[in-house]
Parts: structure tokens; sequence; C-alpha cells
């Protein structure tokens, strides 16, 4: 007789091959990933280190798990303080650590929110114009709205958060990885190297046959040819528009699942792709800094209330980084 196979085997194989319709058909018969999966942490893992953002989205709404870290554990009832208090910082330096940087800790340095009363793309017209539909039809009008927005933040300069955390980035011990959704150069000229941009940079354009991202310095995006690929294909923004996908998304995904301890930074977490990044810290303790309660900030173990300025140079010394 022919074996049948367990349904966390279907699980699994149905992730293997990025199979959504198959994974929603196994969900579809329980109550959660761990009902019918007896190791819905394996598919879990299958689905982040395939790149299946979709899947494994799926399945963390689902109730699928993956091991709690021994922060996790620790934590429990306590703050990090008093985690660090009773056990010192010596474990802590060597977890990994996932920061998710938004819109108020700019704000901090001048640069309006996107979504404020006052914010970039309040201005009449900037939702419609900086979507990837707008663009196909009308460049011109794209890339004028990217000349004003970089005039804007041309002069602005990092605060002490941005500070703060180029420093963190030289003294970590353990895997680090801070992502940006924003789309000025702050934590660069704060001195960070490695800041991936979830929505890109105002001040570099992308050669659209070979890709390469090089420095927008002139109005002009193609005074001159792709010094990679020598063409003289136009250049665009190296932005995400509304209706495009961040090329840095799936990176984000799964350092944030691997993740033990998850700090966001002033972000309303209704930006895309900031709720699911939150969503997948699920074996992470995770602290929410922002001014003000957001939609998400259910999903946070500690909340700090205040300005990231003030906050993150307090929680990054209380991390043992010399600032
Ligand atoms: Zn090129």
């Amino acid at each position: 007789m022919p074996k049948t196979k367990r349904p966390e085997s279907l699980m699994i194989q149905a992730v293997k091959n990025n199979d959504l319709k198959k994974v929603t058909a196994l969900l579809k018969h329980t109550t959660s990933v761990n009902d019918t999966d007896r190791d819905g942490r394996t598919a879990l893992w299958w689905a982040i280190h395939l790149k299946s953002g979709e899947i494994s989205e799926l399945l963390v709404a689902n109730g699928g798990e993956l091991e709690r870290s021994w922060l996790q554990i620790e934590t429990g009832q306590n703050t990090l303080a008093e985690v660090i208090k009773n056990r010192g910082v010596s474990d802590l330096n060597r977890c990994k650590l996932f920061i998710l940087t938004g819109a108020g800790i700019s704000a901090e340095s001048g640069i309006p929110t996107f979504r404020s009363p006052n914010g970039l793309w309040n201005h009449p017209d900037s939702q419609r114009i900086a979507t990837h539909s707008h663009f196909v039809k009308s460049r011109k009008s794209v890339i004028n709205l990217h000349v004003k927005l970089k005039k804007l933040m041309k002069e602005k300069v990092p605060n002490q958060a941005h500070f703060a955390l180029a420093a963190l980035e030289q003294q970590w011990l353990g895997d680090l990885l801070v992502v940006t959704q924003n789309v000025d150069n702050l934590h660069f000229k704060a001195g960070s190297l490695k800041v991936p941009k979830l929505h890109g940079c105002l001040s570099e354009k992308r050669c659209e046959a070979c890709g390469r991202v090089s420095q927008w310095t002139t109005e002009d995006l193609d005074s001159a040819p792709c010094s990679k690929c020598m063409r003289s294909t136009p250049h665009r923004p190296n932005t995400v528009l509304f209706g495009e996908e961040s090329h840095q998304h799936e990176m984000a995904l799964r350092a944030a699942a691997e993740c033990e301890l998850f700090i966001a930074i002033g972000t309303s977490g209704m930006v895309a792709p900031a709720f699911s990044l939150v969503g997948l810290a699920n074996n992470a303790h995770k602290i929410e800094i922002n001014t003000e309660e957001t939609e998400v900030s259910g999903l946070f173990d500690e909340k700090i209330q205040g300005q990231a300025h003030i906050e993150v140079p307090k929680l990054m010394k209380l991390l043992g980084v010399r600032i």
C-alpha cells in the first residue's frame, strides 16, 4: 500500500513549490498552521528562505511560529532594561538585532512626514504623480516632483537618533540590520554605511537598462550615458513609486523573521512593508519608539513614548553602545 503523506509534508512541499493556492487550501482545514502542520515552524522557515513573502505572511497570519528566542523568554514579563540590569549586556550585544526606521526619525530633522498635514505626499497631486502608472504615462512630471523633494531635503541634517544608530553599526557584535523606509539619506550623512532603503533614495538614480545605481547630482537625469553599460537608455529616480515593489522587501522579511530583538523607530506601521515586518518578528522581543500610539502598537512587547533623538541614544546606551 502506498504511504499517505503526512499533513506537514504536504504543507512543506506546497511552500517549497511556492504554491500559494495549495497553502491556502491546506490552511482552510484548520484554525492554525500548527494544527495542520505539526512542524509549522519548518514551513515558515521554508517560506522565509525561499523568499516567499506572500506565503510567509500567510503562515504568520494563521498562527505559524518560529522558536522563541532566549531574549523573548528572559523578557517574559520584564522590560529589556530590567533584563539588562539582572544579567548585564554581554550576552545581549551578540544577539540578532533588526531596526526599522520611519518618517518620525526624519521629522525631527525637519523633514515633514509624508502623510502629516504638511507632509510631502499631501502636496496637491503628489500621491497621484508618484505612482508607477503615472511614471509610464508622464516621466517628466514624476521627475519634476523628485527634483522638488530633493531640494527640500538637501540642507537637512541628521539628528542624535541617526548618529546613535551609526555608532551602533560600528560597535554591535551580533547580526545587525538597520533598514529605513525614508527616502532621505540622513542615515548615510550620519555615518551609517549599511542601511538598506526600502523605498529607495531621492539622491540616487538608476539606469533602466542595467540597473546601476548612482548619485543623482544634476537636475537632468540623463545628462550622460550609464557608466556601466554605456547605453544612453534613460535613467529613472531610484525610489519605489506607489504601485512598485521594493527590491529590498524579501531581504528585510528574512532578517525580521530571524531577529531576536526588533526595534521600530518613528514608523506608523501602516506603510508597506512595515506591518508585515512586525508581524514576522514573532520570535523577537519587540520595542516601539514613537511619539504617539500607532495602529500597530499592540504588536509590540514594549512601547517607549517619546522623541527619537532623545529615546534612541538612551536605548543604544542601554545596549552598551558608546555614543
Ligand atoms: Zn546601465
